[in-house]
């Protein structure tokens, strides 16, 4: 039979995303309403091989559910790939008494705990959050709804002065295996264009997209382009060819970065985090162990890890259709 679970500790690991801290103050107020100790993992993996942890009670995560990146850091560590890394992490975990942990993280963090849970036997729990929204088994990931927020506010301040200059502006934005935030948050501000790693437009659809704008009556265009888009060119490189072609536009570039990964998170994602952080320790507490907390249908669903880390969610082929439509 399972160990009982007493103590459970919480982590975030590889990039951070808005929400997580919203997720971080779920798990703890979780453990306290169930009466379950709960202790925080300061900097992902790194800090449970070191030990860097803090007793953690409802009061431990006040005024914290607003705040964008993490209050526990987040760490990238390379020892934990390996298995004298994980045995101290282990050691550590033993040491402080903890039963199970939640590691609220994208596919990296999901493969670290799956493997440490398989050598083991230690229950494991995953929640995704990467602004990215590419893990398999959600709909939405922590973080996403915030950043394609800050990205259509960003193009709207953009296309201000784009439209009084009558320039095109490429505008590019993470999302470096699929294009999630480059086509929802280009159809949302109302890109002319929208470049996304599954599809290879190609430059001289491009260019024949952008002549048929200008002939339209359009006096400004803003293309956005996922930084892992398959045209060939970076976005510095599109700027110059585009000019090179086509001189009647001027064009600006903007690389909107990390912006894209701060700021308060949105409801939809303090909602989502607070949920899925309950769902986290109730699963945990039922005996289940090695799966991921995620949404569908707005039902929250429980996927294997092993499931969840195998790729990357595709784009919604409906949405893509009505990007075309919409930049007719
Ligand atoms: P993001 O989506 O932001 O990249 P991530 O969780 O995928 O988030 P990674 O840097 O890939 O971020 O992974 C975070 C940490 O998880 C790594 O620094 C490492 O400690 C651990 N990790 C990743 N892959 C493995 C692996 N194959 N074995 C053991 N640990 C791993």
């Amino acid at each position: 039979m399972a160990k009982e679970i007493k103590k459970i500790a919480v982590l975030t690991s590889g990039g951070d995303s808005p929400g997580m801290n919203a997720a971080i103050r779920s798990v703890v107020r979780t453990c306290a309403y169930l009466e379950i100790e709960c202790v925080a993992i300061y900097r992902g993996y790194q800090g449970m091989i070191e030990g860097d942890f803090k007793p953690m009670n409802a009061r431990s995560v006040n005024n914290i559910i607003n705040k964008g990146g993490t209050i526990l850091k987040s760490a990238r560590c390379l020892e934990f790939r390996t298995p004298e890394g994980r045995k101290k992490a282990h050691d550590q975990l033993v040491k402080a008494g903890v039963d199970a942990f939640v590691v609220i993280g994208g596919n990296g963090s999901f493969t670290g705990a799956m493997i440490f849970n398989n050598e083991f036997d230690f229950p494991v729990m995953g929640i995704p959050g990467t602004i990215d929204n590419d893990i398999i088994g959600t709909s939405y990931t922590i973080g996403f709804d915030t950043a394609i927020n800050t990205v259509v506010e960003v193009i709207d301040k953009i296309r201000d002065t784009a439209s009084s200059h009558n320039r095109l502006f490429f505008i590019e934005v993470m999302g470096r295996d699929v294009g999630h935030i480059a086509l929802n948050a280009g159809v949302g501000a109302g890109a002319e264009e929208i470049l996304i790693p599954e599809q290879n437009l190609g430059l001289e659809r491009l260019l024949d997209s952008l002549k048929r704008s200008k002939k339209s009556g359009k006096s400004s265009s803003i293309v956005i382009v996922a930084e892992g888009d398959k045209i060939g060119k970076n976005v510095f490189e599109l700027k110059d060819y585009v000019e090179e072609h086509l001189p009647i536009y001027d064009v600006r570039v903007s690389v909107l970065g990390h912006m894209q990964r701060g700021g308060n998170p949105t409801c939809f994602d303090r909602v989502l985090a607070s949920r899925m952080g309950v769902k986290a320790v109730e699963a945990l507490l039922e005996g289940k162990t090695n799966y991921m907390v995620g949404i569908r249908d707005n039902d929250l669903i429980l996927t294997p890890i092993s499931e969840a880390i195998k790729g990357h969610t595709p784009v919604d082929e409906e949405l893509i259709r009505v990007s075309d439509i919409m930049t007719t």
